[in-house]
């Protein structure tokens, strides 16, 4: 997979597509964006998507930072959906 690292106004679409998981996508709401916080993260969350490191990332998303803490399942989930997302697996 060819990773277009674009510093145009929008960000890639499998950027903003594991941005909106972390943030926790609404399908029943319509809800189709990650808000401006995760998406301001959404590098940072592509990053170590890529490096397969399903527990940093929870980590991340659940907001504990880079201390080896306790994440929640629910970001559990969604880091190893993203991980499958990233290798191009379908849900
Ligand atoms: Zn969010
Ligand atoms: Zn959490």
């Amino acid at each position: 997979m060819t990773a277009t690292v674009a510093e145009a106004p929008g960000l890639p679409q499998l950027e903003q597509h594991l941005a909106l998981i972390a943030c926790g996508e609404n399908t029943r709401s319509g809800k189709t964006r990650a808000c401006d916080s995760c998406r301001a993260r959404s590098q940072t969350l592509l990053r170590i998507t890529s490096t397969g490191a399903a527990d940093a990332l929870a980590a991340t998303i659940c907001g504990t930072g880079d201390r080896r803490g306790k994440t929640c399942d629910p970001c559990k989930q969604k880091a190893v959906r993203m991980i499958r997302i990233y290798n191009g697996e379908t849900e």
